[in-house]
């Protein structure tokens, strides 16, 4: 057994990363600096998007997305239940309706089908997930966005690098959103950031991020006058730190390498448990090459004899930071007390009831991702 208990996921700094953010600390600018802009045209660049704007976190860089996107009490916006409460959160920071849409079985991503029955004369967006690092159906969902004229705000979170019809996610939707947490594939400690190609939502974005305040010339009463500026609407203090965006700039370099050994880890996972009955692997959709943020697998309850709670137990005994990804979010009780019940999408809750998610972070060596396979088919094998 392990030492030390292997976590499902975590950071990867270096040398590099700390001389970046040292230099920062040591110049003239710990926010409002430089180093942001550098780190959005560098971020905006490695997607392939026009603008990216960073924020303090993901959660407000969907807020500031959905604000962008216009909506506003009396609003449905259209996600999936199997996400981060944040996805859905965003909503209702601006007063929106969450309508939650079933996800695929095999896939776990928001189904298009399930999307089209839920739109009403209401809805104003979608939000898919890109779930554990597979593109959803983006272009069957904007097919429906232009049919009903809705916006697609991408929850990226799980995505960085994924590639959708050999194309990296990033620039496919109207505003797409990538979380900076240590868990995902790159970190600036907190952070989040918008990438988009429509200028509009741009410049309200990053008004949006500083109270709704701006000082570009053109936009101004008194552009001559040197301290004034105006604050046209009701926005927020999300800016990130130069500290940030400085550690955000360094991990980028490496985060085509970060991706590159997830692919492989999960490729490691993929081929050392598809002989086994017991277990169901997610299924990737030949237009998607996946970033590998989660791998989960799915357990076939009937075929066992313990329950997932003693399984996920036993692995957690064995040092094996194992997960669940995640509790759909309507489960919650704030979400109960909102009136949303459960059975509502059948899908997202047997995958729930049946999930573990494996660890999966660049810096696990092979021998970790041995030791995680030899300690999952032991366990497993106990219950047979
Ligand atoms: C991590 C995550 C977020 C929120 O990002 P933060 O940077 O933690 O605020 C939103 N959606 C999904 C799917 C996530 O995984």
């Amino acid at each position: 057994m392990r030492d030390t208990l292997l976590p499902y996921g975590k950071q990867w700094l270096d040398e590099q990363d700390i001389e970046a953010v040292v230099e920062v600390l040591k110049s003239d600018y710990l926010t409002t600096g430089p180093t942001i802009e550098l780190f959005e045209k560098a971020f905006a660049s490695y997607v392939g998007a026009e603008y990216a704007i960073a924020f303090s976190n993901g959660t407000a860089a969907l807020h500031g997305a959905c604000f962008a996107a216009g909506i506003t009490k009396g609003y449905e916006v259209i996600t999936t239940p199997m996400t981060f409460a944040a996805t859905a959160n965003c909503i209702l920071y601006q007063g929106g309706t969450p309508i939650f849409a079933d996800i695929d079985k095999l896939t776990y991503n928001i189904e298009p089908m399930e999307i089209e029955r839920k739109i009403s004369k209401n809805t104003k967006a979608i939000i898919p997930v890109d779930f554990a690092g597979q593109p959803a159906k983006l272009d069957e969902i904007k097919e429906l966005a232009k049919k009903h004229n809705l916006i697609v705000i991408e929850d990226a979170a799980h995505a960085l690098g994924a590639m959708y019809k050999g194309r990296k996610v990033g620039s496919i939707s109207d505003m797409s959103m990538f979380s900076l947490h240590p868990v995902k594939h790159i970190t600036t400690g907190e952070g989040g950031i918008i990438t988009t190609n429509n200028k509009e939502y741009y410049s309200k974005l990053r008004q949006f991020r500083s109270h709704g305040i701006t000082r570009e010339k053109d936009l101004i009463k008194n552009p001559d006058e040197p301290w004034y500026y105006e604050m046209h609407f009701l926005g927020y203090n999300y800016r990130m730190t130069d500290i940030q965006a400085a550690l955000g700039i360094s991990q980028l370099k490496k985060a085509d390498k970060f991706i590159e050994l997830r692919r492989n880890y999960a490729a490691m996972y993929k081929e050392a448990f598809t002989d086994i009955e017991q277990l169901i692997l997610p299924t990737q959709n030949r237009d998607t090459n996946s970033s590998w943020h989660l791998f989960i697998i799915q357990l076939r309850l009937e075929q066992l004899s313990a329950s997932r709670k003693q399984i996920i137990q036993d692995l957690l005994d064995n040092k094996i930071g194992v997960n669940v990804h995640y509790i759909p979010v309507y489960y919650h009780p704030y979400y109960q007390e909102l009136g949303y019940t459960k059975g509502l999408c059948p899908n997202a809750e047997a995958l729930y009831a049946s999930t573990i998610t494996l660890p999966l972070f660049p810096k696990m060596t092979t021998l970790d991702v041995k030791n995680v396979i030899e300690t999952v088919k032991k366990t497993i094998k106990n219950y047979v």
